[in-house]
């Protein structure tokens, strides 16, 4: 009993705002104990109370009337330390899936390798997780409920604990981070609110593990570190080049989702060269990674990153980004080189070319990343239009218009041009031809058929004659790069 009553109070410490008996006061120098309780209280932290999600909330005290535990955790306490808008609200609670379930009619049990509530009010979710612990201590009656690899890897992670255990079970310490509603403070075990003012991602536990319980979390680190401009504390980063291969033994469903958060997460550009910074990319995009590479004179990287700045621009305005957009984007110059192979070894025709590299290409990245079918099609339709683009005679500017696709094969279109790509101001010449009015598109389709584009210098002094009125000239309205 004795030895139980030490363990709790390690663990569970007191509340009052200071680290637990670890860090007694002649011990105040010492580093802090993993599992160590430290409170910090409102008047500390000084969160404002209204930025708190009030479903969130509402879920927190169903549960806590109801005799359980219950915290917010997570992103959320992480983001709003940081001053920044969370993503969504996570719940933990002692209560099992089964128990929480039962106290929310509008509730779903969902995920078998981490079984987890989901809570709905309208269009908001708010994820209920049940406290976890380690599953390598046989008093936890691990059982079927936990399961792990002997790589390492976690394929079941059901076990339930308390939540001290909860918190060591967490990823990164600015992610362990408890939010308490009876008394508003907040509660660490990890000494996430230290690394938070340092900014600093620093890996619970022993890092090399840890990311090989859950590849994932080499992604998340690059993700945290990018959205937040925190660092990658030296440990927590060391392993990960030699590591990010683990992460191809991830569901690639998964590693689909993860992709999106990465690429919507507003921070795509730097999240870009954190992965290749840690061989990240090469994991999950392949043939991109190797086109950029060898990019056989092609813009790979410029297009690659100008699909991510405009993503980002787009999520700062809170517009909407497509998924097969910014697919169709990473994959194109991969889809591209491997369409000349065919075009050259195989004497195909463009069309036919462009299907068989774009079945190859997708077929290959849905090993890394699935892409379900409500995407693909679309890449192969913006992919397809690329080869239409540039025929445009006649009624066919007027239909390929009313293409489904063409907004977005346009944006990839602008996107290659102000890459770099040598299109003959192609992308351009579209630009003028939305923004013109229906004599100004016939005087387009003239030039284009005369080949008399007054933007090229040398046809001009050649024959001044067929110079129309600048005044007649469509203006672009976008000339800056396409929206996404
Ligand atoms: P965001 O919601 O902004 O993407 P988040 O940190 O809230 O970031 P979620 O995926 O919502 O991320 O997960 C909520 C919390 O669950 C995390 O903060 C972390 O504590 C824990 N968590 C999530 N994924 C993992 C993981 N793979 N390993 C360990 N803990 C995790
Ligand atoms: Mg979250």
């Amino acid at each position: 009993m004795k030895f139980l009553a030490n363990i709790a109070r390690k663990v569970l410490g007191r509340s009052n705002g200071q680290t637990t008996p670890a860090a007694a006061p002649e011990q105040a120098t010492a580093a802090p104990q993993p599992g160590a309780k430290r409170v910090i209280t409102h008047e500390q932290h000084n969160i404002d109370r209204r930025r708190l999600d009030e479903n969130a909330s509402k879920v927190v005290y169903r549960l806590t009337d109801a005799g359980h535990e219950g915290y917010l955790v997570g992103g959320c306490i992480r983001d709003l330390l940081m001053g920044q808008r969370p993503k969504d609200f996570d719940v933990a609670t002692s209560a099992h899936p089964e128990e929480a379930h039962e106290l929310f009619r509008r509730s779903r049990l969902i995920g078998r390798r981490f079984k987890l509530l989901h809570v709905r009010f309208g269009r908001e979710i708010i994820e209920v997780a049940t406290f976890r612990a380690s599953h390598d201590q046989p008093e936890n009656g691990a059982g079927d409920k936990g399961r792990q690899h002997e790589s390492g890897l976690i394929l079941r992670d059901n076990v339930y604990g308390t939540l001290a255990e909860d918190a060591l079970r967490r990823d990164f310490t600015v992610n362990g981070l408890y939010y308490d509603l009876n008394d508003h403070s907040i509660i660490d075990f990890a000494d996430g609110y230290e690394d938070l003012q340092n900014r600093t991602i620093r890996m619970i536990g022993e890092p090399d593990a840890r990311y090989r319980e859950d590849p994932v979390r080499m992604l998340r680190a690059a993700r945290f570190a990018a959205k937040l401009e925190f660092e990658i504390e030296p440990a927590t980063a060391a392993p990960i080049n030699e590591l990010a291969p683990l992460l191809r033994s991830i569901a690639p469903a998964r590693l689909f989702d993860e992709s999106l958060k990465l690429y919507q997460s507003g921070h795509a550009e730097r999240v870009y060269h954190l992965m290749q910074q840690y061989n990240l990319f090469a994991q999950l995009f392949p043939q991109s990674a190797a086109a950029v590479k060898d990019p056989q004179g092609y813009p790979v990287e410029e297009l690659i990153l100008n699909a991510l700045r405009n993503t980002d621009r787009r999520i700062r305005q809170r517009k909407s980004v497509t998924p097969a957009f910014l697919y169709a984007a990473l994959l194109w110059y991969p889809m591209q080189i491997r369409m000349n192979e065919l075009l050259q070894k195989e004497q195909l025709p463009p069309l036919q070319a462009l299907h068989e590299a774009a079945n190859e290409v997708i077929g290959k990245q849905v090993k890394s990343t699935a892409i379900p079918r409500r995407f693909s099609t679309p890449i192969r339709e913006i992919w397809e239009l690329q080869l239409r683009l540039p025929r445009r005679q006649g009624k066919r500017a007027e239909r390929l218009m009313e293409h489904p696709r063409f907004r977005a094969a346009y944006d990839l279109l602008l996107l290659r041009e102000n890459s770099g790509e040598q299109l003959d101001g192609l992308a351009q010449w579209w630009t003028d031809y939305q923004a013109a009015n229906p004599v100004q598109r016939d005087h387009l389709q003239h030039r284009r058929e005369h080949n008399d584009d007054p933007r090229k210098p040398r046809r001009r002094r050649r024959r001044p004659n067929r110079n129309h009125n600048k005044s007649d000239a469509p203006q672009a309205t976008s000339n800056s790069r396409a929206e996404s």
